[in-house]
């Protein structure tokens, strides 16, 4: 793969980080994932408003403008002759002698990759996926996308050591998101329930754009949070991530929900964002 680094392109295995940076040392660094799809971008302008959001609640200036950013994204697809999968691009607040206090006049990393993804054709999509519930153990700003990601890692290592595919994490009684997605519920009334925007979850992009959707196709939403056990006892359950769009969950800490296999709801609105965003890329 060509790789973006601090404005140059390398290939992957040339691509060299300080080791005094601070993303390495304290996971100072904040990220953003945008699928592509046919060498386009999906949901763009959303990844690019929430990385300007990250930076200003972490004070890191961002090393590059808008309109650059989206030119480097249009070129590694290009270079990588990407059809369908993702572009992972991180900006850490740069190297620093290590003192916890924030080095004054830092000068940030921002490096760029792809990764090829089945996202239209996920073979889980068929059946849905399995999740347990753990404690959120995350720190309390996850509405600000750090790569501060070890518990959500030990979390979906934990799942698929059960034989689950995700986790859904649980605060005070209530679901908080998955490990690395937005959870959402739809109720036997056939009302899509996900989590209200606090400092609790992050603010996906997908999650906006599923909401959208649903109301123009005139499914009632509610945003509030909700129980595991309500999730269980739900007719329809998914999470939303820009690297899986809307992946039906079918078993709760291996409950079944409602039939036990992908819903209607579900598939109605993964095929209304397929359909929307696909036709919205750029
Ligand atoms: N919640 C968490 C914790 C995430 O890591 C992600 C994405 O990586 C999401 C939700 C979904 O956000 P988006 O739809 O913007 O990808």
């Amino acid at each position: 793969r060509i790789v973006y680094l601090n404005g140059e392109w390398l290939p992957e295995g040339e691509a060299k980080v300080s080791i005094f940076d601070r993303g390495f040392l304290f996971a100072d660094a904040i990220y953003e994932v945008t699928a592509v799809i046919g060498g386009k971008l999906i949901d763009y302008p959303g990844h690019a408003a929430r990385l300007k959001r990250s930076l200003g609640e972490l004070g890191i200036t961002s090393p590059i403008d808008a309109d650059s950013l989206l030119e480097v994204h249009r070129q590694i697809v290009a270079r990588n002759n990407l059809g369908e999968g993702l572009i992972y691009m991180q900006i850490s607040r740069g190297p620093a002698d290590r003192d916890f206090a924030f080095p004054a006049n830092p000068t940030p990393t921002i490096t760029l990759f792809t990764q090829e993804k089945a996202i239209l054709s996920n073979p889980k999509l068929e059946t849905g996926i399995s999740v347990i519930t753990v404690p959120d153990l995350r720190w309390a700003r996850r509405d600000i996308k750090t790569v501060q990601l070890l518990y959500p890692s030990m979390a979906k290592t934990e799942a698929m050591r059960q034989n689950a595919e995700d986790a859904w994490l649980v605060e005070d009684g209530f679901v908080t998101e998955a490990s690395s997605a937005n959870a959402h519920i739809v109720t036997k009334e056939g009302k899509l329930i996900t989590r209200s925007l606090s400092t609790a979850i992050l603010h996906g992009i997908t999650r906006a754009s599923i909401l959208d959707l649903a109301h123009a196709a005139g499914v009632p939403t509610e945003e509030r949070a909700f129980t595991p056990q309500e999730a269980k006892d739900a007719a329809e359950a998914f999470i939303t991530s820009a690297t899986s769009f809307v992946m039906p969950v079918t078993r709760i800490d291996g409950q079944p929900v409602g039939a036990g296999k992908p819903g209607p709801v579900t598939q109605r609105l993964r095929a209304a964002y397929i359909e929307d965003r696909c036709a919205n890329a750029i």
